[in-house]
């Protein structure tokens, strides 16, 4: 293994895999209002697709891997994918973020076929407030998944609220109080404009929301497993601990670590940026082992420095969903 860095000297050892654009929600800030146009089932990758771009890639240097979608657990079988990326040798961690709807029932079987850990993404504890900004499912079948998580020890269980302004910033103590009650590890993230989805002025950054938790106590930073840009902190007393994604008010772009791969198989360069690779078409047009890696290697030296939302350039191209975050 020689290890992969890009051409501005970032070592890239993380690929998140979208393995759907499908979703049983339709949060506010990732799907548009009038839905999106799905995917036809043919461009999407299948999983010994999949294995084969996790193996290349992880025989250039890729070691981590984040399964994400859509909605990760709408696909059928994913266990199975799990335990496929599980086998290939210099792949350490494999992760997955979910919406936790159907997390409860996969969560045992998940973590037998060697899924590490979970993010879960929950923006409210207000089960009204819930359909509000999911447009669809039930609180109850999130927090079950999330007790179901922690009990198969597919932990730490980090859980990840978007926080909008006039939405749910009201909630933002009450998240950060369970990091003391019940050893939450929770992440608070700044929205990101997509231009596929509409959320108008609910932008709320973090020197704003750590305002608003100052009267909980000191946050004294910490350290805390994670291969992302998260800064961790815990309220006196705290098991769990505080996080914070910036995104947007202070982007970490100097120290992206990542690659994407979307559901349709392009390799995508930045979040927030709309370069891609087709690896799909060359998979399919019976493209070898080596001249995989050669378009793995050339995504990653194609990497931009940064994105560009500071000179109003959002991406236009796909919604949040299809990206996978
Ligand atoms: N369906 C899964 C879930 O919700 O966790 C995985 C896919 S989702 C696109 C991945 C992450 O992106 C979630 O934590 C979600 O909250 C976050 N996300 C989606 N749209 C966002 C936006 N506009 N700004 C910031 N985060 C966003
Ligand atoms: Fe679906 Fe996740 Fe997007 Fe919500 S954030 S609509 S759960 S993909």
């Amino acid at each position: 293994m020689t290890g992969l860095s890009d051409s501005f000297q970032r070592p890239i050892d993380y690929l998140r895999i979208s393995v759907t654009d499908r979703c049983n929600l339709r949060c506010i800030y990732c799907m548009p209002t009038d839905g999106i146009r799905l995917m036809p089932h043919a461009d999407i990758l299948s999983y010994e697709e999949i294995r084969s771009i996790a193996k290349a890639a992880a025989e250039l240097g890729i070691s981590k891997i984040r399964v994400t979608g859509g909605e990760p657990l709408v696909r059928s079988g994913l266990p199975g994918l799990i335990g496929m990326l599980a086998e290939i040798n210099a792949i350490d961690d494999i992760s997955l973020t979910t919406n936790g709807i159907l997390l409860a029932r996969y969560a045992a079987e998940l973590k037998a076929a060697g899924l590490r850990r979970v993010n879960v993404s929950l923006d409210t504890l207000d089960a009204a407030k819930f359909k509000r900004i999911c447009r669809n499912g039930r609180l109850q079948d999130v927090l079950e998944g999330i007790e179901a998580a922690r009990t198969v020890g597919l932990n730490p269980v980090k859980i990840n609220m978007v926080v909008l302004s006039g939405v749910n910033d009201d909630e933002l103590r009450g998240f950060a109080r369970r990091t003391v009650t019940d050893g939450w590890h929770v992440r608070f993230i700044e929205h990101m404009p997509f231009a596929k989805n509409g959320t108008g002025d609910s932008f709320l950054s973090v020197a704003e929301m750590r305002q608003r938790l100052a009267e909980l106590g000191k946050l004294e930073p910490c350290s805390f497993k994670g291969n992302g840009p998260a800064k961790y902190f815990r309220l006196p007393r705290a098991n769990g601990t505080i996080g914070f994604i910036t995104p947007v008010s202070e982007h970490f772009c100097f120290h992206c670590n990542r690659l994407r791969l979307t559901a349709d198989g392009k390799l995508r360069l930045c979040l927030l940026g709309e370069e891609e690779i087709d690896l799909r078409q060359s998979l399919r047009g019976g493209v070898s082992a080596d001249e995989l890696k050669k378009l793995i290697k050339i995504a990653v030296v194609s990497k931009p420095l940064r994105h560009q939302l500071a000179n109003g350039r959002v991406p236009q191209d796909r919604p949040f969903s299809q990206v996978g975050g």
